[in-house]
């Protein structure tokens, strides 16, 4: 799969010395659902992060708190939780994943799953809607998600709605995966079209190779100080169909150059086909080949500087959440939809 997923943060356990996981969630008498402040959601994150669960147990739990599943502890996730303790009766409302909360979790989810087939329980509203975000946010290619649509049986419109989550809840609870509306990597090789926004992607880069010629090849400028020529380097042509991707990466960049006061933006990797992408040994499904990605750097500015301004931005939600990576000469930034730190 994506070197980049695989290269993903992990949550590593650390600060030991926060309260043992015992004392964390016992119900203290009033039980008032008080809003999460800032050092609440600290003291939380610190916690849940020292308590050691791996990648994939932390992801588990996201499914469950129908919250981002990228298997690290952030303010979402920790805020999800809060959410969820503030529901549940007996449980204290911190943000803390301690082992009351996670068996209430854990006993919601075998609720769920002991519950007779015919008595399968709807998603909520709140799943559906968690569920189109993770989707829309992974999947721009309409062909993509037509054939994602014809797979479960639901409308083919080659757009994400209620009415495809719900089909594809479905489908997961038909083919005994974890039911959660989400085509995540798992699904998707199940469905059997694993890789094919790729192929997809190739096929168009094909059709439009053989077009390429006259007025074929955008030029000029993308956004205000970045061109097609500084996107499409090493005689790189981005297909018709992933120009408007291409566009809402440089808009995101346009907000990393207002940041630095206007300072000149010089781009190592933009777009790459799928055949360049392979020739340097690049990621088999690489976010470049998706005209989601650039490598770049902000002229005079140390990328790891470039980095935390990025973090900031995404943080206080001006930017778009997505991939970013740290590398010594320059800075990986990419809109797949999702959290990925590497
Ligand atoms: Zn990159």
């Amino acid at each position: 799969m994506q070197a980049d997923l695989q290269q993903q943060q992990q949550a590593a356990p650390q600060n030991q010395d926060a309260a043992a996981p015992q004392q964390a969630d016992a119900a203290p008498q009033q039980a008032a659902a008080q809003p999460l402040d800032d050092t609440m959601l600290q003291a939380a994150i610190r916690y849940n992060r020292s308590l050691g669960l791996t990648p994939d147990q932390i992801k588990h739990y996201q499914r469950l708190l129908s919250t981002g599943s990228d298997g690290a502890f952030g303010p979402d996730t920790t805020r999800a939780i809060h959410t969820y303790q503030a529901s549940k009766p007996g449980l204290t409302p911190d943000g803390k994943l301690g082992p009351q909360t996670r068996a209430a979790l854990d006993g919601d989810h075998q609720a769920a799953r002991n519950r007779p087939p015919g008595e399968a329980r709807e998603m909520t509203e709140q799943e559906i809607q968690a569920a189109i975000r993770y989707n829309r946010g992974r999947y721009h290619d309409p062909a993509m998600i037509r054939q994602i649509q014809e797979k479960v049986g639901a409308g083919v419109d080659g757009s994400i709605g209620p009415d495809t989550i719900q089909k594809i809840w479905a489908w997961q609870q038909q083919n005994g995966l974890e039911a959660d509306g989400r085509v995540g990597p798992r699904t998707l090789e199940r469905m059997g079209i694993a890789g094919a926004d790729m192929e997809q992607a190739e096929r168009e880069a094909g059709t439009h190779g053989q077009e390429g010629t006259g007025g074929e090849v955008p030029s000029g400028n993308i956004t205000q100080n970045i061109s097609w020529a500084n996107f499409q380097s090493n005689g790189q042509t981005v297909p018709r169909n992933l120009r408007p991707i291409v566009t809402q990466v440089c808009q995101e960049l346009e907000k990393v150059i207002a940041a630095f006061g206007g300072r000149r933006i010089v781009i190592n990797s933009g777009y790459r086909s799928p055949a360049y992408n392979r020739s340097i040994g690049g990621a088999s499904q690489s976010q470049h080949t998706m005209g989601r990605a650039c490598d770049f750097n902000i002229q005079g500015i140390r990328p790891s500087a470039v980095r935390q301004r990025i973090e900031q931005l995404i943080r206080s939600g001006q930017m778009r959440q997505g991939g970013l990576g740290a590398y010594a000469n320059f800075t990986h930034y990419d809109i797949r939809g999702y959290r990925a730190r590497w």
